[in-house]
């Protein structure tokens, strides 16, 4: 038998060229940088003011504190 995620329709993406799509994992033809999952959504969560990394929300603005722009925050787990 042949083992398969069922139901699993993850799509993968260059995270400079969203325009890049493929149902597997590999790299993008235009740049070569490794895909991720595109799942749909953006993978970031959680947006955050450089100046002020206790400032984070779930979506884009700008920080209540200086009323800089916030920028996406990566996971920092590890
Ligand atoms: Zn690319
Ligand atoms: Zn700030």
């Amino acid at each position: 038998m042949t083992r398969q995620q069922p139901g699993q329709g993850t799509t993968y993406t260059c995270p400079m060229h969203p325009e890049v799509r493929q149902a597997q994992a590999g790299d993008c033809p235009k740049c070569g940088m490794h895909l991720v999952p595109a799942g749909g959504q953006q993978q970031v969560s959680t947006y955050t003011c450089p100046m002020h990394p206790e400032v984070r929300q779930s979506h884009p603005g700008d920080c209540p504190k200086c009323g800089m722009h916030l920028v996406p925050a990566e996971d920092a787990r590890r």
